[in-house]
């Protein structure tokens, strides 16, 4: 196994990105088992975790922080946890290499083109973050510049020699962000070549995938993650389903062919687009996506008798609230399908949901995040 490399990371220290290093990968795995029996074992059985066959390189989307060291010299890489040191990074073990090399390219062209990084310090400077999406199956790269202002006097150069450099790229956007604060990517964008995204195939699927939407950083596991809830979910043809907390409509469209109509609901309205042109790309005509909040979308549904027959939800890490839950328990699918990345959440979840009515029938972990402390579980619920 890839034991011996991963101890050599050189980063290990500073970065923090890889809680469980230290480990080989078998050991790794039982140590998420265990974690998942702990605190899931007592609602339902839980399957044997789906581990990856080559768990190194997997991540198709990386995020570099650009900064000027003491010496005044330009870095690039992750901060520090807990701080806004960048620990300088050019290669990771779990990041797509060739998204790293653009980086690496990216940050040695900078002088050449008159770009300044951008520096906390003096309030100095324009680029901040480089964002690097690749397609797994399709080799298409979006190279997103997330910058303080819009004004870049040598795009047309740059974008031009950054092209020549690494053909693979087939899309450039500028993202501004003039804001303090922990989220990378600011709300204005305009797309400086391409298309302004690419696309991506997962389970026999096309996706559209923008700058700002959700897409799973992990395509070889999320395949497997899909196929497992689509399973759980043993549609038949005459379903309505609800795909709650939907991104840009992933689930929904891998399931929509055994469903007899698929409805999306997502906060992210760029993720919703996605969704409808995903929908579209695909020839897809019994799914519909809107933009909303999923805990009013599913009490509206409540409130109107609507009864979905099964819920996909895929909430983020904090989990699902009140709303929604407390909704879904009066709308009262015979089936949930619960995807999840925290196995804490889930866990406040089912309290609520087993308490209502819901018995939970298998619960199956994936291992979305190799290295990582992180836990994906697919968990398949019925009402009694
Ligand atoms: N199912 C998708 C996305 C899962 S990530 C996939 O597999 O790719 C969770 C998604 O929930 C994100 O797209 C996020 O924008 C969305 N989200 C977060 N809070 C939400 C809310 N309150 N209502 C609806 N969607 C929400």
């Amino acid at each position: 196994m890839d034991e011996q490399r991963i101890q050599s990371c050189p980063h290990t220290k500073k970065c923090g990105g890889c809680q469980l290093q230290h480990l080989p990968y078998e050991r790794q795995l039982n140590q998420k088992q265990r974690r998942v029996q702990e605190l899931l074992g007592g609602f339902g059985p839980v399957l044997p975790i789906l581990g990856m066959e080559e768990p190194t390189h997997y991540r198709n989307k990386v995020t570099a922080a650009f900064a000027l060291d003491r010496n005044r010299r330009i870095v690039s890489g992750i901060y520090q946890p807990g701080s806004h040191a960048v620990v300088p990074v050019d290669s990771c073990l779990i990041e797509d290499e060739t998204a790293d090399r653009i980086i690496v390219d990216i940050r040695s062209m900078l002088p050449d083109f008159k770009i300044k990084v951008f520096d906390e310090r003096s309030g100095t400077g324009w680029l901040r973050h480089v964002l690097v999406r690749r397609g797994f199956a399709t080799g298409e790269v979006l190279v997103v510049l997330v910058a303080v202002s819009p004004i870049f006097p040598t795009q047309k150069p740059f974008v031009k020699a950054l092209r020549e450099k690494r053909p693979e790229i087939t899309s450039v956007v500028l993202n501004i962000n003039d804001r303090f604060g922990p989220v990378v990517l600011g709300t204005r964008e305009k797309v400086l070549c391409g298309e302004g995204y690419i696309e991506d195939v997962l389970c026999g699927h096309r996706f559209r995938i923008s700058p700002r939407s959700f897409y799973q950083i992990n395509p070889v596991q999320t395949e497997k993650l899909y196929r497992t809830a689509v399973d759980f979910a043993g549609l038949t043809g005459t379903e309505t389903v609800l795909d709650a907390y939907c991104g840009i409509g992933t689930i929904g469209i891998t399931a929509s062919d055994r469903a007899k109509q698929v409805i999306g609901v997502e906060l992210n309205r760029d993720a919703v687009a996605d969704a409808i042109a995903n929908a579209r790309l695909n020839g897809i005509k019994n799914c519909w996506f809107t933009a909303g909040d999923a805990g009013e979308y599913m009490e509206q549904m409540a409130r109107d008798g609507m009864r979905p027959d099964l819920v996909f939800l895929d909430p983020p890490r904090a989990g699902s609230d009140e709303r929604f839950l407390s909704s879904l328990l009066r709308a009262a699918p015979k089936k949930v399908v619960y995807v999840s990345c925290d196995p804490e959440t889930l866990a406040r979840d089912l309290a609520v949901l087993t308490k209502g009515g819901y018995r939970v029938q298998k619960i199956q972990p994936v291992d979305m995040f190799p290295y990582t402390k992180h836990i994906e579980c697919v968990c398949l619920l019925t009402l009694r």
